[in-house]
Protein backbone atom coordinates (compact mmCIF):
# COMPACT_ATOMS: atom_id res chain seq x y z
CA UNK A 1 0.00 0.00 0.00
CA UNK A 2 1.32 3.48 -0.59
CA UNK A 3 1.91 6.56 1.00
CA UNK A 4 -0.23 9.26 -0.41
CA UNK A 5 2.03 12.48 -0.56
CA UNK A 6 -0.35 14.94 -2.68
CA UNK A 7 -3.64 15.00 -3.09
CA UNK A 8 -5.93 17.28 -5.27
CA UNK A 9 -9.61 17.30 -4.76
CA UNK A 10 -11.81 19.10 -7.22
CA UNK A 11 -9.81 21.33 -9.00
CA UNK A 12 -11.02 23.99 -11.35
CA UNK A 13 -9.22 26.95 -12.53
CA UNK A 14 -11.59 29.94 -14.52
CA UNK A 15 -9.65 32.62 -16.21
CA UNK A 16 -12.32 35.71 -16.92
CA UNK A 17 -15.63 33.14 -18.33
CA UNK A 18 -13.12 30.54 -19.53
CA UNK A 19 -12.18 27.57 -17.63
CA UNK A 20 -9.21 25.75 -18.34
CA UNK A 21 -9.72 23.29 -15.26
CA UNK A 22 -12.79 21.79 -13.82
CA UNK A 23 -13.31 18.75 -11.38
CA UNK A 24 -9.83 17.64 -11.16
CA UNK A 25 -9.40 15.08 -8.55
CA UNK A 26 -6.23 12.86 -8.02
CA UNK A 27 -3.86 11.67 -5.35
CA UNK A 28 0.09 11.09 -5.99
CA UNK A 29 2.00 8.11 -4.39
CA UNK A 30 5.15 9.15 -2.71
CA UNK A 31 8.04 7.62 -4.46
CA UNK A 32 6.23 7.67 -7.78
CA UNK A 33 7.02 9.07 -11.19
CA UNK A 34 3.72 10.33 -12.36
CA UNK A 35 3.64 12.49 -15.69
CA UNK A 36 0.94 14.89 -16.85
CA UNK A 37 0.48 14.53 -20.65
CA UNK A 38 -2.16 16.06 -22.97
CA UNK A 39 -2.53 18.30 -25.98
CA UNK A 40 -1.53 21.70 -26.09
CA UNK A 41 -4.12 24.02 -24.28
CA UNK A 42 -5.75 20.71 -22.27
CA UNK A 43 -4.67 22.54 -18.71
CA UNK A 44 -1.15 21.24 -17.70
CA UNK A 45 0.49 24.08 -16.86
CA UNK A 46 -2.33 25.69 -15.13
CA UNK A 47 -2.78 21.97 -13.58
CA UNK A 48 1.16 22.40 -12.53
CA UNK A 49 0.75 25.81 -11.26
CA UNK A 50 -1.47 25.26 -9.11
CA UNK A 51 0.41 22.05 -7.64
CA UNK A 52 3.42 24.09 -6.74
CA UNK A 53 1.33 26.96 -5.50
CA UNK A 54 2.41 29.96 -8.26
CA UNK A 55 -1.75 29.93 -8.70
CA UNK A 56 -4.73 29.51 -6.62
CA UNK A 57 -7.28 27.41 -7.45
CA UNK A 58 -11.06 28.84 -8.34
CA UNK A 59 -12.76 25.57 -6.85
CA UNK A 60 -11.39 22.61 -5.03
CA UNK A 61 -8.61 21.84 -2.79
CA UNK A 62 -5.23 20.53 -1.80
CA UNK A 63 -3.35 18.63 0.91
CA UNK A 64 0.35 17.75 1.40
CA UNK A 65 0.37 15.07 3.88
CA UNK A 66 -2.80 15.20 5.23
CA UNK A 67 -2.06 19.41 5.81
CA UNK A 68 -4.04 21.73 3.77
CA UNK A 69 -2.38 24.12 0.70
CA UNK A 70 -4.86 26.62 -0.14
CA UNK A 71 -4.07 30.21 0.01
CA UNK A 72 -0.37 29.19 0.93
CA UNK A 73 2.21 32.00 -0.48
CA UNK A 74 4.51 29.63 -2.87
CA UNK A 75 7.63 30.18 -0.82
CA UNK A 76 5.37 28.26 2.11
CA UNK A 77 4.93 25.30 -0.41
CA UNK A 78 8.94 25.50 -1.12
CA UNK A 79 9.39 24.76 3.22
CA UNK A 80 6.56 22.19 2.88
CA UNK A 81 8.37 20.18 0.79
CA UNK A 82 7.35 21.00 -2.69
CA UNK A 83 9.87 22.51 -5.01
CA UNK A 84 9.01 23.32 -9.11
CA UNK A 85 11.92 24.17 -11.48
CA UNK A 86 11.71 27.57 -13.48
CA UNK A 87 11.90 28.70 -16.75
CA UNK A 88 15.85 29.59 -18.21
CA UNK A 89 15.00 32.77 -17.96
CA UNK A 90 14.82 32.91 -14.07
CA UNK A 91 18.74 31.82 -14.12
CA UNK A 92 21.62 34.65 -13.80
CA UNK A 93 23.33 34.49 -16.85
CA UNK A 94 26.37 36.58 -15.79
CA UNK A 95 26.69 34.11 -12.49
CA UNK A 96 28.38 30.70 -12.13
CA UNK A 97 26.82 28.03 -12.20
CA UNK A 98 27.41 27.76 -8.09
CA UNK A 99 26.32 31.02 -7.60
CA UNK A 100 22.95 30.50 -9.30
CA UNK A 101 22.16 27.81 -7.10
CA UNK A 102 23.59 29.08 -3.92
CA UNK A 103 21.86 32.41 -4.58
CA UNK A 104 18.43 29.72 -4.41
CA UNK A 105 19.82 28.17 -1.62
CA UNK A 106 19.91 31.40 0.41
CA UNK A 107 16.91 32.67 -1.06
CA UNK A 108 15.13 30.15 0.19
CA UNK A 109 16.43 29.35 3.83
CA UNK A 110 14.69 30.02 6.59
CA UNK A 111 16.61 32.62 7.96
CA UNK A 112 16.04 36.47 7.34
CA UNK A 113 19.17 37.92 8.44
CA UNK A 114 21.63 39.64 5.60
CA UNK A 115 24.46 39.00 7.64
CA UNK A 116 25.04 35.44 8.08
CA UNK A 117 27.43 33.52 10.20
CA UNK A 118 30.50 31.89 8.28
CA UNK A 119 29.20 28.42 8.93
CA UNK A 120 25.85 29.16 7.50
CA UNK A 121 27.49 30.40 3.93
CA UNK A 122 29.28 27.22 4.21
CA UNK A 123 26.28 25.22 4.46
CA UNK A 124 24.85 26.91 1.82
CA UNK A 125 27.98 26.67 -0.84
CA UNK A 126 27.95 22.65 0.35
CA UNK A 127 24.00 22.42 -0.41
CA UNK A 128 24.71 23.94 -3.48
CA UNK A 129 27.46 21.54 -4.72
CA UNK A 130 25.08 18.34 -3.70
CA UNK A 131 22.28 19.76 -5.68
CA UNK A 132 24.85 20.34 -8.54
CA UNK A 133 26.42 16.52 -7.82
CA UNK A 134 22.86 15.47 -8.48
CA UNK A 135 22.42 16.90 -11.83
CA UNK A 136 25.76 15.96 -12.99
CA UNK A 137 26.91 19.79 -13.33
CA UNK A 138 29.35 19.73 -10.66
CA UNK A 139 32.15 19.90 -13.01
CA UNK A 140 30.65 23.42 -14.48
CA UNK A 141 30.16 24.70 -11.03
CA UNK A 142 32.55 27.88 -11.86
CA UNK A 143 31.29 28.45 -15.29
CA UNK A 144 29.19 31.21 -16.14
CA UNK A 145 26.08 30.23 -16.71
CA UNK A 146 25.06 31.52 -19.90
CA UNK A 147 28.01 29.77 -21.56
CA UNK A 148 26.16 26.25 -20.84
CA UNK A 149 24.26 24.02 -23.29
CA UNK A 150 20.39 24.44 -23.77
CA UNK A 151 20.71 21.13 -22.24
CA UNK A 152 22.97 21.55 -18.90
CA UNK A 153 20.82 24.94 -18.61
CA UNK A 154 17.43 22.99 -17.76
CA UNK A 155 19.85 20.66 -15.98
CA UNK A 156 20.98 23.64 -13.63
CA UNK A 157 16.92 24.95 -13.15
CA UNK A 158 16.60 21.05 -11.80
CA UNK A 159 19.25 21.98 -9.41
CA UNK A 160 17.84 24.77 -8.27
CA UNK A 161 14.55 23.22 -7.30
CA UNK A 162 16.65 20.53 -5.48
CA UNK A 163 18.27 22.67 -3.22
CA UNK A 164 15.26 22.98 -0.91
CA UNK A 165 15.61 19.38 -0.73
CA UNK A 166 12.04 18.49 -1.98
CA UNK A 167 9.99 15.72 -1.45
CA UNK A 168 7.92 16.33 -4.30
CA UNK A 169 10.10 17.64 -7.23
CA UNK A 170 7.85 19.24 -10.12
CA UNK A 171 9.02 19.62 -13.59
CA UNK A 172 7.43 21.62 -16.13
CA UNK A 173 8.36 20.04 -19.99
CA UNK A 174 11.96 19.54 -18.80
CA UNK A 175 12.88 18.39 -22.49
CA UNK A 176 11.22 21.27 -24.10
CA UNK A 177 13.53 22.27 -26.76
CA UNK A 178 16.06 19.44 -26.74
CA UNK A 179 17.19 16.71 -29.24
CA UNK A 180 17.59 13.25 -29.12
CA UNK A 181 20.96 13.24 -27.24
CA UNK A 182 19.91 15.79 -24.81
CA UNK A 183 16.43 14.14 -24.23
CA UNK A 184 18.52 11.10 -23.62
CA UNK A 185 20.70 12.93 -20.81
CA UNK A 186 17.83 14.49 -19.42
CA UNK A 187 15.74 11.24 -18.93
CA UNK A 188 18.73 9.36 -17.74
CA UNK A 189 18.46 11.97 -14.70
CA UNK A 190 14.69 12.75 -14.55
CA UNK A 191 15.29 8.14 -13.31
CA UNK A 192 17.95 8.92 -11.01
CA UNK A 193 16.20 11.60 -9.25
CA UNK A 194 13.23 9.57 -9.58
CA UNK A 195 15.25 7.15 -7.10
CA UNK A 196 15.44 9.50 -4.20
CA UNK A 197 12.25 11.55 -4.19
CA UNK A 198 8.45 11.56 -5.71
CA UNK A 199 8.49 13.46 -9.04
CA UNK A 200 5.79 14.50 -11.11
CA UNK A 201 6.51 15.83 -14.73
CA UNK A 202 4.36 17.91 -17.68
CA UNK A 203 5.40 16.84 -20.53
CA UNK A 204 3.71 16.44 -24.20
CA UNK A 205 6.24 13.98 -25.70
CA UNK A 206 4.15 10.87 -25.55
CA UNK A 207 6.49 7.95 -26.36
CA UNK A 208 9.27 9.23 -23.52
CA UNK A 209 6.62 9.40 -20.96
CA UNK A 210 5.06 6.49 -21.30
CA UNK A 211 9.00 4.79 -20.98
CA UNK A 212 9.92 6.72 -17.86
CA UNK A 213 6.72 6.86 -15.90
CA UNK A 214 5.30 4.84 -13.35
CA UNK A 215 1.92 6.41 -13.75
CA UNK A 216 0.39 8.97 -16.47
CA UNK A 217 -2.48 11.26 -16.20
CA UNK A 218 -4.07 12.46 -19.60
CA UNK A 219 -5.71 15.85 -19.74
CA UNK A 220 -8.26 16.90 -22.18
CA UNK A 221 -10.09 20.37 -22.49
CA UNK A 222 -8.83 20.90 -18.78
CA UNK A 223 -10.57 17.42 -17.61
CA UNK A 224 -9.29 14.32 -16.51
CA UNK A 225 -9.52 12.11 -19.56
CA UNK A 226 -7.32 8.94 -18.33
CA UNK A 227 -5.44 7.85 -15.38
CA UNK A 228 -3.32 4.67 -15.19
CA UNK A 229 -0.40 2.53 -15.38
CA UNK A 230 1.48 3.43 -18.91
CA UNK A 231 0.36 0.27 -20.69
CA UNK A 232 -3.57 1.08 -19.87
CA UNK A 233 -3.49 4.70 -21.02
CA UNK A 234 -0.69 3.23 -24.31
CA UNK A 235 -4.27 0.98 -25.09
CA UNK A 236 -6.79 3.38 -23.92
CA UNK A 237 -9.12 4.44 -26.62
CA UNK A 238 -9.79 7.82 -25.59
CA UNK A 239 -6.21 8.23 -25.47
CA UNK A 240 -5.78 7.13 -29.19
CA UNK A 241 -8.74 9.43 -30.01
CA UNK A 242 -7.10 12.42 -28.53
CA UNK A 243 -3.21 11.59 -29.73
CA UNK A 244 -4.34 10.23 -33.17
CA UNK A 245 -1.43 9.88 -35.51
CA UNK A 246 0.67 9.80 -32.42
P1 LIG B 1 -1.14 23.37 -21.61
O1 LIG B 1 -0.01 23.61 -20.65
O2 LIG B 1 -1.76 22.01 -21.47
O3 LIG B 1 -0.74 23.64 -23.01
P2 LIG B 1 -2.34 25.64 -20.26
O4 LIG B 1 -2.59 25.19 -18.88
O5 LIG B 1 -1.19 26.53 -20.50
O6 LIG B 1 -2.32 24.39 -21.26
O7 LIG B 1 -3.65 26.40 -20.78
C1 LIG B 1 -4.94 25.84 -20.71
C2 LIG B 1 -5.94 26.82 -21.27
O8 LIG B 1 -6.07 27.94 -20.40
C3 LIG B 1 -5.55 27.38 -22.63
O9 LIG B 1 -6.70 27.53 -23.43
C4 LIG B 1 -4.94 28.73 -22.29
O10 LIG B 1 -5.12 29.64 -23.35
C5 LIG B 1 -5.75 29.14 -21.07
N1 LIG B 1 -4.95 29.98 -20.16
C6 LIG B 1 -3.84 29.59 -19.49
N2 LIG B 1 -3.37 30.60 -18.72
C7 LIG B 1 -4.21 31.65 -18.93
C8 LIG B 1 -4.27 32.99 -18.41
N3 LIG B 1 -3.37 33.44 -17.53
N4 LIG B 1 -5.28 33.78 -18.85
C9 LIG B 1 -6.20 33.32 -19.72
N5 LIG B 1 -6.20 32.09 -20.25
C10 LIG B 1 -5.23 31.25 -19.85
MG1 LIG C 1 2.07 24.05 -20.93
Amino acid sequence: MSTELLRADGIGRRFGGFTALEGITVSFAAGELTSIIGPNGAGKSTFFNILSGTLSPSTGTLRFKGQALNGLPQHRFVHRGISRSYQITNIFPDLSVHENVRVAAQAMSVSYDIWRRRADLVELSERADAALTAVGLIGKRGQQAKFLAHGQQRALEIAIALVSEPELLLLDEPTAGMGPEETKDMVALLERLAERRTVLLVEHKMKMVLGLSQRVLVLHHGRLLADGRPDDIRSNPDVRRVYLGQ
